[in-house]
């Protein structure tokens, strides 16, 4: 029997009470204010959730998970999304540790899944290159064998934080004669080994957190690879519906919901509050109600509603990226012409933005451009709206 209204609530109040105590009002202060958070933010942050035991929110109790319920994962999320906490970085937790424990040896499990759930390792994603993003297939990255170990050539693009991480999970091809699903491996590969060349990419937003990945004679042991050799795709599949279901960021939404509440309460336009304008009302209005209705969509699929889970995680990223993407655009225009200010100096530094008035004009329109990113990784809008269309219009 699925847990009662009352045993939720119930740990709602205690997640809520310990955001309330235990998240530092600078980590707070940065994400509720659209600053720069850097590594030593993250992993402040990861410490302290994993002090409490909940680091593995989605995680087993066999893996020093918590075994929460699939609502108790989301009501978690939501009251972190909520206080303003910086995410936990999805690579290691949500991505790569499913894969060891569904595929992974005795001895990865025991080598890898602790370090993960400690913080003690940041791990970075290897799939895309420059000639496979989309057709993910196509990817050319080489592993040869070479007695105990494969010898990798090739390169990797677009990588998140391959600049913090020390392992990478890793996709290459093992057998270029076969099918191209069928003769790809997944590898974990220590981004310390010689040969490899981490060369930042600066994005529109002027960040620099993804990069280009360049492997020149990199040496893996056979024993890091996951699972059967040539059979990586599956993996690698398995792993992409983890990674779309936590884009949709429902609890994200509603805290930039709340902060355009207040900026349109605060701007002014023609001597009046925006909030008075029933124009920018209605587009307020407008992206509300959609993001109440992902909110039903979600809770729908927590309840095992869903007719396809496949369907429903390409459904939640579409939906939930237009959302984020039309937040920004209003709280732009709230700003008007001082959102030329984009300065990525200024959002690197720990300077509060302590009004709603200029000095949060730089943070919104890096924030606007930052949101454009999400359409294209995971699986871009447009390969979304084709699983869509495979799954509930054939
Ligand atoms: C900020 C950011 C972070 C990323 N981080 C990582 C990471 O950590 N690790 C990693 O491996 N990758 C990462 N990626 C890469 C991301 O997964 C790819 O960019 C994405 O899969 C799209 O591939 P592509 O860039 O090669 O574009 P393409 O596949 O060339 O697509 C270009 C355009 O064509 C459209 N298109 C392509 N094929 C079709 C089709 N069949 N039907 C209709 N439209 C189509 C796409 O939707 C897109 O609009 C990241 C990307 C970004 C932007």
């Amino acid at each position: 029997m699925p847990p009662s209204q009352e045993f939720n609530d119930g740990f709602r109040k205690t997640v809520e009470q310990f955001l309330q105590t235990a998240l530092p009002a600078e980590l707070r202060h940065k994400v509720v204010n659209h600053l720069h958070l850097g590594k030593e933010d993250f992993l402040r942050w990861h410490r302290i959730v994993h002090r409490q035991g909940w680091a593995g929110a989605s995680w087993p109790v066999e893996y020093g998970g918590t075994g929460w319920t699939p609502m108790q994962q989301h009501i978690w999320q939501e009251a972190c999304a909520l206080a303003g906490a910086p995410i936990i970085q999805p690579f290691g937790i949500n991505m790569v540790a499913p894969v060891i424990m569904a595929y992974g040896s005795t001895s990865q499990k025991a080598r890898f899944l602790p370090r993960i759930l400690s913080g003690d390792d940041w791990w970075c994603q290897g799939y895309s290159e420059p000639g496979a993003g989309s057709d993910l297939a196509s990817l050319s990255t080489r592993a040869e064998r070479d007695g105990d170990h494969y010898v990798v050539n090739g390169q990797k693009n677009w990588t998140t934080f391959a600049q913090y991480a020390n392992w990478m999970f890793c996709l290459v091809r093992t057998d270029p004669t076969a099918v191209k699903q069928q003769g790809i491996s997944f590898l974990l590969i220590d981004m310390a080994t010689p040969g490899i060349t981490v060369r930042p990419i600066t994005m529109l937003d002027g960040e620099r957190d993804v990069n280009e990945v360049f492997f020149d004679n990199v040496r893996v042991p056979l024993e890091n690879r996951v699972g059967e050799e040539n059979k990586g795709w599956t993996y690698a599949k398995f792993l992409l519906g983890h990674e779309r279901t936590s884009i949709a960021g429902v609890g994200r939404s509603k805290r930039e919901l709340a902060f355009l509440k207040r900026l349109a309460a605060t701007r002014r336009s023609e001597g009046h509050p925006l909030a008075s304008n029933p124009l920018f009302n209605a587009r307020i209005a407008d992206v509300e109600i959609r993001l109440m209705a992902l909110e039903l969509l979600l809770l729908e699929g927590l309840e095992g509603k869903a007719a396809d889970a496949n369907a429903l995680a390409s459904m939640l990223k579409v939906k939930g990226i237009g959302i984020q993407e039309d937040i920004t655009e209003i709280m732009i225009d709230a700003i008007g012409p001082a959102v030329a200010l984009l300065d990525t100096a200024y959002n690197h530094a720990d300077t509060p933005a302590s009004s709603f008035g200029d000095d949060i004009a730089a943070p919104l329109g890096q924030q606007y451009l930052g949101y454009r990113k999400p359409a294209v990784y995971g699986g871009a809008t447009e390969i979304q709206k084709n699983i869509l269309a495979k799954i509930l219009l054939a």
